[in-house]
């Protein structure tokens, strides 16, 4: 063993119990592009066994659930629709939860619109009838649409300022990028001074409980597992939850040693499957010197 797996071994810590939900983010925790992570399948189906929830997050608004459950099911891990939690969802919850019959003009993708119509909320232009203006990742932001929340925000002074997530660009292959949602948070926040109050999607607290919504559990209660300490841990911290971080993407163990305690993940795994305790695995005849799963 070298020092560096040394150093490696101590930062690990597994979970000795069983959770009564797991809450996880996607693309490097349970996927990398396009294989799943080495145990993810067994996890999953595991917990699946059991009858515990399971629910997967993702900040992206570009993309309708029923996508990310081909991608899973092509992947080969069949996933309902009700499993898949993005600031679509959360938004649409958020809305019929805190804002009921409030009008909306969302800044948006289709899967976000569409999913606002089939929940039946108002939509409009109208700048003088808009309580809410929703900024998103929104491929067709322009001139006329910074006009109409303008309008509404800054000239009539009766709409809000609220947002699906607040992440700064989407990281693409090859190290590239693409302007995200804060960049239309900040265009119309420029121009009219007004602040957005509030986020649905990782790292804020509120998409933890969305996320579960459905069940009758506290947030606190939950598992969030991810590779990011900025997103995914911190959303458990934020919401009380317990916290794991999966080295197998975005965060390593230098950032790790970088984060202070109140920000720092309960848990540290190598491979996601380790997320059961050893009762379990015993029980599963899961062995940790065994060849990673696939
Ligand atoms: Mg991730």
């Amino acid at each position: 063993m070298t020092t560096d797996d040394a150093v490696s071994r101590t930062a690990l810590r597994r979970p000795d119990r069983l959770f009564p939900a797991y809450v996880f983010d996607l693309d490097g925790t349970i996927y990398l592009g396009e294989g799943l992570l080495p145990g993810a399948k067994r996890l999953i189906e595991a917990l699946r066994q059991r009858s515990i929830p399971v629910r997967f997050l993702s900040n992206n608004p570009t993309k309708d659930p029923e996508q990310y459950v081909d991608k899973l099911t092509r992947l080969g891990l069949p996933t309902p629709v009700g499993d898949i939690v993005n600031t679509v969802v959360t938004m649409t919850r958020w809305l019929l939860e805190h804002a009921p019959g409030q009008v909306v003009f969302p800044l948006g993708d289709p899967p976000l619109i569409r999913a606002l119509q089939q929940a039946g909320i108002p939509m409009s232009e109208d700048p003088a009838e808009i309580d809410l203006v929703i900024a998103s990742y929104d491929h067709g932001f322009d001139y006329r649409k910074l006009q109409i929340a303008f309008d509404a925000l800054w000239f009539h002074r009766r709409a809000r300022l609220i947002a699906t997530h607040p992440d700064r660009y989407c990281p693409f292959p090859g190290g590239r990028g693409e302007p995200d949602v804060a960049a239309v948070i900040a265009a119309i926040e420029a121009c009219t001074g007004v602040a957005c109050e509030q986020h649905v999607g990782k790292p804020d607290p509120e998409m933890l409980a969305l996320a579960l919504s459905d069940l009758d559990l506290d947030p606190s209660e939950a598992i969030m597992t991810g590779d990011r300490l900025a997103t995914d841990v911190r959303l458990a911290r934020n919401a009380g939850a317990a916290g794991a971080l999966v080295l197998t993407g975005d965060s390593g163990l230098e950032d790790l040693a970088a984060t202070a305690p109140e920000h720092a993940p309960h848990y540290v795994l190598d491979r996601i499957d380790q997320l059961l305790p050893p009762a379990v695995w015993d029980e599963l005849g899961w062995q940790d010197d065994a060849p990673a799963p696939t």
